[in-house]
């Protein structure tokens, strides 16, 4: 390895995301849609609401897109649409953030974590299939990282078994799988329902908290406005159709959204670019991996996530990095199996070694729509050091 010549210090602060910098950016927008809220005075199921709703489908290549109050709530909401029962089994990657399995075991299902692909992350088919049993409902698949899980491959197995496929696309929005027919169909519309957050660090994000719910089917776009506004039919107020959740996104936080959509194209181009900057000055350094490109999907790269070769080397570089005033963050470091709280599911450390191995090599590095070329080349000049 060359050892690359290395600047005293970084061009600009580095930082895991500047909103400030990307709201600065709107500025003037973002004040208007917040002034023309508070004039309006509608602050529930404003008219932003549905108009966000519109305008992010029509981003979505004609979806149907629910808005709700957060992406975990988004998960229950998928979940409570399927009618399980108690004690049905919900397939879930033993490798995501916990909210995934979390939907389920709130609901009273049993989340059932099955271990994932060392290299794209994700949902590992041939483990998914072998997790299923006579109790298994559903399959949740989550796109880390903004990259798509096998869509093709996870569709074939839910239709064979008449299982759900729900997926969470949280970290993956406006991503693109590409079909056997040869089409490309979004991430979050090719399972019953797809979901999202808009938490304000996701590559749309709000001002707060919100989330949505995606799918292709009229039918249960309606279900899903439903539960999510406590049961009640569309349009019969005080008429309470089902049980249902108190989850609906702020009109303000709405407004917001639609002036940041008009831009996810634009920032989603900008992270690719740092990404493939960062592939370019980092693909040969020994010892560590930089993230697959799965081929059939795009990759909105939500995270730049490099893999060690073991615990120590990952540790040693992200301090390292710190050091060097480079911030850097290990999601995630404990696998849903191993947290307190899903103890009682009973299963053992190593039983998902993909998994439980990723939590101790995995380390994101900073990426976002303003991250200058010179960044980048800092960050990966340090990384190219020999010293740690
Ligand atoms: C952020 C996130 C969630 C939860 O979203 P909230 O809006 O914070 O509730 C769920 N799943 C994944 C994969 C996420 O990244």
């Amino acid at each position: 390895m060359t050892p690359a010549l290395l600047p005293l210090a970084p061009p600009a602060p580095i930082r895991l995301l500047d909103l400030p910098a990307q709201h600065a950016a709107i500025q003037a927008e973002l004040d208007a849609a917040l002034h023309r809220v508070l004039q309006e005075g509608a602050f529930i199921q404003g008219p932003d609401v549905q108009l966000f709703a519109d305008e992010l489908g029509q981003y979505l290549g004609g979806a149907r897109v629910v808005p709700c109050a957060n992406g975990t709530d988004a998960l229950q909401l998928a979940l409570m649409s399927l009618g399980l029962a108690p004690g049905d089994e919900v397939i879930v990657p033993a490798f995501t953030y916990v909210a995934t399995a979390e939907a389920a075991a709130i609901l009273g299902l049993r989340p059932v974590p099955a271990d994932v692909d060392p290299r794209t992350f994700n949902l590992d088919p041939a483990a998914a299939a072998a997790a299923i049993t006579p109790r298994t409902r559903a399959m949740l698949c989550v796109h880390l990282y903004g990259q798509c899980a096998d869509l093709t491959a996870l569709r074939q197995l839910a239709d064979a078994h008449g299982l759900a496929l729900i997926e969470d696309n949280a970290q993956a929005i406006g991503a693109t799988w590409q079909l056997p027919d040869g089409t490309a169909a979004y991430a979050g519309t090719v399972g019953e329902v797809g979901t999202t957050s808009f938490f304000p660090s996701k590559n749309l994000g709000c001002l707060g908290d919100g989330g949505a719910l995606l799918t292709r089917d009229e039918a249960r776009a309606t279900v899903l406005y439903e539960l999510a506004n406590h049961g009640q039919a569309r349009g019969r107020k005080y008429v309470h159709q089902r049980l249902g959740l108190n989850s609906r996104l702020d009109t303000l936080q709405a407004a917001l959204l639609r002036v940041k959509l008009t831009r996810l194209a634009e920032w989603t181009a900008a992270r690719q670019r740092v990404a493939a900057q960062y592939d370019a000055l980092l693909a040969d350094v020994p010892g560590l991996l930089v993230p697959l490109r799965q081929p059939g999907s795009t990759h909105v790269f939500h995270q730049y996530t490099l893999t060690l070769n073991s615990e120590a080397r990952r540790d040693a570089l992200q301090q390292h990095l710190q050091r060097h005033g480079i911030p850097s963050v290990v999601y995630y470091p404990v696998p849903v199996h191993r947290q307190p709280a899903y103890e009682y599911l009973g299963y053992q450390a190593g039983q998902f070694s993909v998994a439980e191995q990723l939590c101790r090599t995995v380390l994101s590095l900073p990426i976002h729509p303003g991250l200058t070329a010179a960044q980048v080349e800092y960050v990966a000049a340090v990384v190219r050091m020999e010293n740690w």
